[in-house]
């Protein structure tokens, strides 16, 4: 289950209280581990402790589906993950023109119009 306001994670029981492994929710790739150990009255409470102290900074939230995901996995261009606005693979043809791309360059050699998405910065 996707818990919305926190990343995957992992409690480790510890010394009465938990340490927090954070994993991205696209990749499932251990993202980081706690370096102190929380305590609370529930594992939620450590949860969200560890959370806001360690774990958030290592995070974004995509503003689409709202999943936690490391830089990475992130387009910063438009605040979403890679799913929801994904890098595009790099393009074998131009989808313009149908010129054949040698090299992906940002604007297509033979008409100029760009083949992937570059961001709001970037217009031709
Ligand atoms: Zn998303
Ligand atoms: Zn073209």
């Amino acid at each position: 289950m996707l818990d919305s306001n926190v990343a995957s994670h992992k409690a480790l029981a510890d010394g009465g209280g938990y340490r927090f492994m954070f994993y991205g929710d696209l990749s499932g790739a251990h993202v980081c581990t706690t370096k102190e150990i929380y305590y609370g009255d529930t594992q939620e409470e450590a949860l969200q402790a560890a959370w806001q102290a360690e774990g958030r900074k290592h995070f974004n939230q995509c503003r689409k589906c709202g999943k936690w995901v490391s830089l990475a996995m992130y387009n910063v261009d438009v605040l979403e993950c890679v799913e929801c606005a994904p890098f595009e693979a790099e393009a074998k043809f131009c989808k313009n023109c149908g010129a054949k791309i040698e090299e992906p360059t940002k604007p297509c050699p033979t008409c100029g119009k760009p083949l992937a998405y570059y961001g709001k910065g970037w217009s031709k």
